[in-house]
């Protein structure tokens, strides 16, 4: 490992694994880059001088132009169910350039999005575009910073060429700093086209990583278990926060229980479970409610994947062994929204009738089309007078119920409020706010995303400042939609 003075700190213990599971890359160079966004807060976390951030050996990194001491450059192979058919796919667009060592000694894959053609872009060109690459940036930002396991962003730069889509665009590239990269997929892909010796040497690599406590005989077992906890955790905070992945493909699942691929992702603003924001979802695969079933649906991909792995063990013993952990996903995934639910109410104790006082809720915000996150606003400063349904007999109803509920825990207002402030986000990355943003930065403005990204950082903060952005998007504005590979 080496390290350089602007403080990069990289290897690539990838590249050590067979060399059948990733493709080693050159630079492709681009021609003229320019910095448009830098994370200062991140850079720093990760040992780099921030200061550097602008300066042109960061442009020519972050541009994929040049690679710091250290790296390995490559791209991993991986395949995946895609909308539930298998399919090849790898590392079509990203390079992971290695890993850097922060100066707590924790370790992160630096990875170039839309650096160019790889062996695995199939017929893609392997760049992508300005917008969705700025988009990434900021809703994996305020991912973070409402407390939700995630990629997160380092820096977007243009890379002065364009690239077609639906029209010519400015071609960027986003560097993109998460746990690890190994993903589902990335078994699915060793335990289908190579030997029993790769997958076990990709599973003893993805262990000693991330789950340095497991060993001994079951070590398969418990990290398969242990990853489905991690996957119960993150669903039951994306259902908590109202966010729809919108692609959760088994390839764009991570064994770290990080949050990756933001492509057709999207808060919801109004309730409804079965939002689907994705222009491809027709069938609704991943809509809002379906997240919790699809996450279980990967894990038991990510199950048959380590099956090869368990021949010490009778058959039968093996896969209920799986079985009782897959099991366990779904009553620890539900457990989890239901103690994060009765946070967000401020309640701090648990009840048998708490299920169906949120349930009431769900249904309620669900019939009368609720601003989610403002629902729970208004309830937690106790100001439903202000809320639009204040006069809804059904909504009072619920409401009395809720008041009655909290008074069996014997608490302050000032501990109820603190709670449910610190668990209920003043602001989200609204799709009107986020399309504001990337127009104006398609002009060559940045400041309006800025300032979002300003207010998104702090989202528990309640001020006076966030006022405007918490504003749901006008009645007039048509249905939401993204798009997948742009
Ligand atoms: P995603 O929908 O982002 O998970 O991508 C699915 C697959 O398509 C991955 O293998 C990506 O690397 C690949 N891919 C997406 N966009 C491009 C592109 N522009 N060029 C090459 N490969 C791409
Ligand atoms: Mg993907």
């Amino acid at each position: 490992m080496n390290h350089t003075e602007s403080g990069w700190k990289l290897r690539n213990s990838y590249a050590g694994l067979p060399k059948t599971l990733y493709a080693p890359m050159e630079a492709n160079l681009v021609p003229s880059p320019e910095l448009v966004i830098a994370n200062q807060a991140l850079a720093k976390s990760l040992g780099l001088d921030p200061e550097q951030l602008d300066s042109p050996e960061f442009l020519q990194i972050f541009a994929g132009n040049h690679f710091p001491e250290g790296s390995f450059p490559l791209a991993q192979a991986y395949a995946g169910h895609q909308f539930g058919q298998f399919t090849m796919l790898g590392d079509g667009r990203a390079i992971l350039i290695g890993e850097q060592q922060t100066p707590d000694g924790r370790i992160f894959d630096i990875q170039l999005k839309g650096a160019g053609i790889t062996p695995f872009s199939r017929s893609g060109d392997g760049r992508a575009a300005l917008g969705p690459m700025l988009r990434e940036y900021i809703i994996s930002e305020s991912m973070h910073a409402i407390g939700i396991p995630t990629s997160r962003s380092l820096a977007v730069v243009l890379t002065g060429e364009k690239i077609q889509r639906y029209s010519a665009e400015p071609g960027a590239i986003l560097t993109r700093v998460a746990s690890s990269h190994i993903r589902v997929g990335s078994f699915q892909f060793a335990a289908k086209y190579r030997s029993t010796e790769d997958l076990k040497a990709l599973a003893d690599y993805t262990i000693e990583r991330h789950f340095p406590e497991i060993s001994g005989p079951d070590r398969y077992i418990d990290l398969f278990r242990q990853t489905a906890q991690r996957q119960a955790s993150l669903i039951a905070k994306w259902q908590l926060a109202g966010f729809v992945h919108g692609v959760m493909n088994t390839d764009n699942m991570a064994i770290s229980g990080e949050t990756i691929d933001y492509g057709p992702c999207a808060f919801l603003d109004r309730y409804d479970e079965s939002a689907v924001f994705s222009s491809i979802d027709a069938g609704g695969r991943y809509a809002y409610r379906n997240q919790p079933l699809v996450g279980g649906w990967n894990l038991a991909r990510f199950a048959e994947s380590l099956f090869p792995l368990l021949d010490d063990r009778p058959e039968e013993q093996a896969l209920s062994s799986l079985q009782a952990a897959l099991e366990e996903y779904v009553s620890l995934q539900k457990q989890l929204f239901l103690a994060g639910m009765r946070e967000k109410l401020g309640l701090f104790t648990e009840m048998p009738e708490d299920e169906q006082l949120i349930d009431a809720l769900l249904e309620l915000m669900q019939e009368k089309q609720m601003d989610y996150t403002n629902t729970f606003r208004s309830l937690t400063f106790d100001i439903v007078e202000e809320h639009p349904l204040a006069e809804d007999t059904a909504f009072k109803t619920w409401y009395s119920r809720y008041k009655t509920r909290q008074q069996l825990e014997n608490r302050s207002a000032q501990d109820v409020m603190e709670l449910m402030k610190s668990r209920n986000p003043a602001v989200i990355p609204r799709n009107h706010r986020v399309e504001a943003a990337l127009e104006a930065a398609a002009q060559g403005d940045y400041q309006v995303m800025e300032n979002l990204l300003a207010i998104l950082r702090n989202p528990f903060a309640h001020s006076e400042a966030q006022q405007p952005y918490t504003a749901p998007p006008p009645p007039s504005t048509p249905p939401y939609q993204t798009y997948c590979g742009t």
